[in-house]
């Protein structure tokens, strides 16, 4: 749940300089490594990526604490409440289950097709170990 916190508000440093959207590149399913900040060193699932901002909000992690009104219409109740701020994407990695510790992805051509102009099976892969990207979660 994102409310209008000022900290997701602020542009950072970082967002100035690079001022560039950065297409989400993680999806439902993976695990998040955090390389700086308060939450350095942690992990968490992931949870949603705000496209405008560049950040990634993970589950449990950079959370805040806000003083939230009561909303009948969604059902939620007055009191405070810890909410997840974003993580710059720069900030984060992806965390490999199998070598446990932050690695990035590389795709793996499954099977080579027979018309060059066609495109490959390609399945995504841990870059140091090879292993397979955990497929997300069905509803
Ligand atoms: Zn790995």
């Amino acid at each position: 749940m994102a409310l209008n916190s000022r900290a997701a508000r602020l542009k950072s440093k970082r967002e100035a300089v690079l001022g560039k959207r950065v297409p989400c590149p993680y999806r439902e399913g993976d695990v998040v490594f955090i390389l700086s900040g308060h939450d350095r060193g942690k992990t968490g699932p992931f949870q949603r990526y705000d496209r405008k901002k560049n950040l990634v909000f993970i589950e449990g992690r950079k959370l805040i604490e806000r003083y939230v009104k009561a909303r009948p219409d969604i059902q939620r109740e007055a009191g405070r409440y810890k909410l997840e701020t974003g993580v710059h994407v720069s900030s984060t990695a992806w965390y490999c289950h199998e070598c446990s510790r932050p690695s990035a992805l590389r795709r793996r051509v499954t099977k080579a097709p027979e018309d060059p102009s066609a495109r490959a099976d390609v399945t995504w892969v841990c870059r140091r170990c090879g292993a397979e990207r955990p497929s997300p979660k069905r509803k």
